[in-house]
């Protein structure tokens, strides 16, 4: 068979009719892949559309351009894809984990987070990776003969980015991994370092474009001082709006070159005859070189400083703060709050247990756009 995309593939790549398969078993699908029906099913989820009105660092009515986390994940998806073509590794096994990678996100990005998971100290805490893996595998309504979207092993594998231990006992062999200390597949490995790649570089265009981040101050990084001196040399007098966008392409471009080139040396080292002796490697397989990992690294920590503590930024996670927190402390202290067929399709009734009553309100709370967490903030305001 000629031209079929797995003849591109790579002995060490994911090949969907080896995958270690669903939860639920289902017949084959006709003219489709099983990693294109797991693309398919995230993107056809509840969970996917909401993520249009979800925060990624600026509140989602602040500005029309900046990203959303529905951007995000189509950027985090467009690079990924890109690598994983070049690395001859599964394109739309890495495209599904990045589509889904970020669809257990509470509202308001990281402040919504870390508040829900302050509220659920006590009954088993909060966090949104977990979360992804809970909307696929059990909280998505769409199917008669099980709950969640029954996705394969692989696409779970690199949605699970990380997890504790305690946590990892209760997944069974998903969970494994987190405690042989061994590594997920390639598409996975390569997944979780293109969405640092896509927010890296897009916080910074976000940044500039709110004006808390100015150009002198990035000149600090190296990642962004090499392209700006060739852009600035090469075009001088250009406006801000198209030297940001040069030099962030280039930026983009040189890390995905130093991902690729890296990638192939150490796959040259290792020759993996299979995606299970990426598993088996002690260290990652897919990775940036030594200098660029320090460099990006060095960007991700100048960017906690100067944007996700800028205080305008911090203003906003406090407000985004505190709504979340009224509202879970809102529900949780009359389950009856949370709306009926929520409630009933998981039998959750004010008799229930507090612990699983707890867990119905996270799942109701993180499930919520910005905007529809405003909404019920401003309607129980006395
Ligand atoms: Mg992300």
């Amino acid at each position: 068979m000629t031209g079929h995309p797995e003849d591109a593939l790579k002995s060490y790549a994911s090949r969907p009719h080896l995958s270690r398969g669903r939860r639920f078993s289902e017949p084959d699908p006709s003219e489709r892949t099983d990693f294109q029906r797991d693309r398919d099913r995230i993107v056809h989820s509840n969970a996917f559309r909401r993520l249009m009105y979800k925060t990624q660092v600026f509140v989602n009515h602040e500005g029309d351009h900046y990203r959303t986390r529905l951007t995000h994940s189509l950027e985090v998806a467009q690079i990924g894809r890109t690598v994983a073509l070049a690395l001859g590794l599964n394109e739309t096994l890495t495209e599904a984990i990045c589509l889904a990678h970020d669809l257990g996100h509470t509202p308001f990005g990281h402040a919504g987070q870390d508040a829900l998971n302050a509220c659920m100290q006590a009954h088993g805490g909060f966090e949104h990776n977990l979360q992804s893996l809970r909307i696929v595998d059990e909280l998505e309504e769409k199917y008669a003969q099980f709950d969640g979207l029954n996705l394969t092993f692989e696409t779970r594998e690199g949605i699970l980015k990380h997890c504790s231990k305690r946590n990892a006992r209760l997944l069974g062999a998903l969970g494994q991994r987190f405690l042989d200390r061994t590594r997920p597949g390639p598409e996975a490995q390569l997944a979780d370092l293109v969405d640092a790649i896509a927010y890296n570089h897009h916080d910074v265009d976000d940044g500039l474009r709110a004006g808390l981040l100015d150009i002198d101050a990035l000149r600090t990084q190296p990642l962004f001082d090499v392209p700006y001196r060739e852009v600035t040399a090469r075009y001088p007098g250009l406006s801000r709006r198209r030297l940001t966008y040069e030099v962030k392409r280039r930026m983009i471009n040189h890390i995905v070159g130093d991902l690729i080139d890296e990638s192939r040396r150490r796959v040259a080292a290792l020759e993996p005859r299979h995606a299970d002796d990426i598993r088996a490697h002690e260290v990652r397989v897919i990775a940036f070189s030594a200098a660029t990992e320090e460099a990006h690294l060095a960007l991700k920590r100048f960017l906690m400083e100067h944007l996700y503590r800028h205080p305008d930024v911090v203003v906003m996670q406090q407000q985004a703060a505190e709504v979340v927190d009224t509202l879970f402390h809102y529900f949780a202290s009359d389950i009856l709050r949370v709306p009926q067929a929520f409630r009933e399709r998981r039998g959750v009734d004010a008799e229930t247990q507090e612990y699983e009553q707890m867990r119905l309100v996270a799942d109701y709370l993180s499930g919520m756009t910005d905007r529809f967490a405003m909404s019920r903030f401003e309607q129980i305001q006395p």
